[in-house]
């Protein structure tokens, strides 16, 4: 992370010790999930299900074999394949398998609990989705579970930049558009990530906080 910005072994309670810990904080807010607990999940879920009341979720499937043609066609897509990669670059060092994996996903119904619960499952780390057969037979809850697959398996800014892109490439811009407003209603970002301060910038904003408070 920010291997340019960090500083190397700074003494404790030094500014510099205090800017290290700064970024780390910086990089946890841009991608919640990523590292610790899934915290945007039921937001995130939230604004999905307003999507399916303003836009709907897309294309209804009568079968498995019928999701498998349609996931088959997005993971060779190169709109797919490109985020795979780019999500690849930064978990090889956690997930040796993915490159032996590749891209392609399997798909099953749901073996117990059909009926209940999730829509869809994701098993990323076997390149497999699960769904519900009376809930889950739909493009966009397919394509939810296949931005986790793409290597996001929570709910934080990069599976939402994913499932955007996903949903506009595949269901169209009035349905990203739909999900666009979704998002944004309830404050969830997922565009590029913030960069954080440089080291100066942060020394300067930290004295002016330090001017206000003691006025
Ligand atoms: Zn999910």
């Amino acid at each position: 992370m920010y291997d340019e910005l960090l500083f190397k072994s700074p003494y404790h309670g030094t500014p510099e010790y205090y800017y290290n810990q700064y970024l780390r904080e910086h990089q946890v807010k841009q991608n919640k999930g990523e590292r610790g607990r899934d915290t945007e999940r039921t937001k995130t879920y939230r604004a999905e299900w307003a999507l399916y009341d303003t836009n709907g979720y897309g294309r209804e499937f009568d079968s498995i074999a019928e999701v498998q043609k349609y996931v088959t066609k997005v993971c060779n897509s190169k709109t797919y394949t490109k985020m795979w990669m780019e999500a690849y670059e930064s978990r090889k060092e956690k997930d040796f398998g993915a490159i032996l994996r590749g891209t392609n996903v399997q798909v099953s119904g749901k073996a117990a609990r059909n009926g209940e619960g999730n829509a869809g499952l994701a098993y990323v780390e076997e390149n497999r989705i699960v769904l519900d057969t009376h809930t889950g037979m739909n493009e966009y809850t397919v394509l939810h579970e296949l931005a986790h697959c793409v290597g996001h398996p929570h709910h934080g800014r990069s599976f939402r930049k994913t499932i955007m892109k996903l949903t506009s490439r595949f269901m169209g811009k009035d349905a990203a558009d739909a999900l666009k407003v979704e998002f944004k209603a309830r404050k969830l970002p997922y565009g590029e990530p913030r960069k954080p301060k440089t080291f100066d910038q942060w020394i300067s904003a930290k004295a002016r906080m330090e001017k206000i408070r003691n006025v």
